[in-house]
């Protein structure tokens, strides 16, 4: 093992060498079943033929250009994100938290463009995640994630999620930009804002002259089984940022918005080197024509009923293990009584089983949405087993 990685992963001891499907590989030639899916990202499984044969066509074509050139991938892929959403307009990043920044950009520019030069406070809330720049770790204002790194950024606030009084406050503020928010937290728990709360908030938002952030990095792109996770609610934000399984596992990430949200985003108001690099969008339009099927988001519904039923049976047969099943589609959590990293050891070195870790001592199950039931079923059986390991371990 290499020394000179800057030390600031907490890393498994698997060393990973290829995969297939939910299958992975390690370099000793174990296998696993892959319900982390590079947290939600490999939305399609692991080498899907797909996405394979997309990126290879256009390695042979055309890897990089600048944006001082029109790039028709971007327009192709543009086309594709605005026919399946609320939104007007696309600027393509290459992780989700450049699309986040973007999102917050956008949103201070508008007010600033319409005269309004006093609105730039952006509210967020606990337990939500927003990637790890500046105005990432600001906009989620974690303290394991901000400490150490200077004074907290001006006009941010973190409002307690559910705390309607506080946030009717910030509506209702002069200087309130906008609100930033994930409509199902993944990091931070599996945690879904009930739908009449979204609502609720389109209408707060409208009447106050407030902009809504949403944050689908993890959540959108049929992980919760519609397309967007702000579907379920029945209303949309005005501005929306989305990455991970946008390119099913190559870099890309997207913000996007309405023309109105937008129109402060002139030329010259943002860009990237990389953002919507011809490889990232071959690779992007394959992949989210896949998510975006209508047999993708029935299998993410049917397996996601099939493993809620499983998992409500493991909590009733394991409830020294188990406290609560939580979240929505494929974005699953367990809420243990045992420590969720020790469980994720457990689940992978006896089950051969990779799930994730979240905040609030969950396990997330993030299968890759085209995950069959006989391969949910596996996975059920590995989790008993973990269970049942867990048992043994919590008595010893
Ligand atoms: C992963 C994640 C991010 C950050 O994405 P990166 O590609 O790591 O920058 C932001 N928001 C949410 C909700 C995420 O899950």
């Amino acid at each position: 093992m290499s020394g000179h990685l800057m030390g600031v992963y907490n890393r498994a001891p698997l060393e990973v060498e290829r995969g297939q499907g939910v299958r992975l590989w390690s370099t000793d030639g174990t296998e696993y079943l892959d319900c982390v899916s590079g947290i939600s990202t490999n939305a399609l499984g692991h080498a899907h033929p797909k996405l394979v044969e997309a990126l290879k066509a256009q390695a042979d074509k055309l890897w990089h250009v600048s944006n001082i050139y029109r790039i028709p991938g971007q327009d192709e892929l543009a086309d594709m994100l605005c026919d399946k959403s609320f939104a007007d307009v696309v600027f393509f990043a290459n992780s989700g938290t450049e699309a986040v920044e973007c999102a917050i950009k956008t949103a201070r520019k508008y007010h600033h463009a319409k005269g309004n030069v006093e609105r730039i406070d952006i509210y967020g809330f606990d337990g939500s995640f927003h990637g790890r720049t500046y105005g990432g770790i600001n906009a989620a204002a974690n303290p394991n994630y901000t400490e150490g790194f200077g004074p907290p950024m001006q006009g941010f606030y973190q409002l307690k999620w559910g705390d309607k009084d506080a946030l009717t406050a910030a509506f209702e503020s002069p200087t309130t930009a906008a609100i930033i928010l994930e409509p199902v937290q993944g990091e931070g728990g599996c945690r879904a804002t009930p739908d009449e709360d979204l609502r609720w908030m389109r209408d707060m938002a409208d009447k106050h002259g407030v902009l809504i952030i949403f944050d689908e990095v993890q959540c959108g792109m049929g992980r919760t089984g519609k397309l967007w996770a702000h579907e379920w609610a029945g209303m949309t934000p005005d501005i929306m940022a989305i990455a991970k399984a946008l390119g099913g596992g190559f870099p890309i990430g997207a913000c996007l918005a309405t023309a109105e949200a937008a129109s402060g985003m002139t030329a010259g108001a943002h860009g990237s080197t990389f953002g919507g690099n011809p490889l990232a969008m071959a690779v992007g339009k394959a992949a989210f024509s896949e998510v975006s099927s209508d047999a993708i988001l029935n299998n993410v519904n049917e397996v996601s009923a099939y493993l809620r039923q499983q998992l409500s049976g493991l909590q009733e047969r394991f409830p020294d293990v188990v406290v609560e099943v939580r979240g929505k589609g494929l974005l699953l959590g367990l809420k243990l009584v045992p420590n969720n990293r020790d469980f994720m050891g457990w689940a992978r070195d006896e089950a051969k089983l990779l799930i994730a870790g979240g905040g609030d001592n969950l396990v997330r199950i993030l299968a890759p949405l085209n995950i069959t039931l006989e391969e949910a079923r596996e996975a059920v059986e590995k989790l008993e087993k973990t269970c049942a390991f867990a048992r043994t371990k919590m008595a010893g």
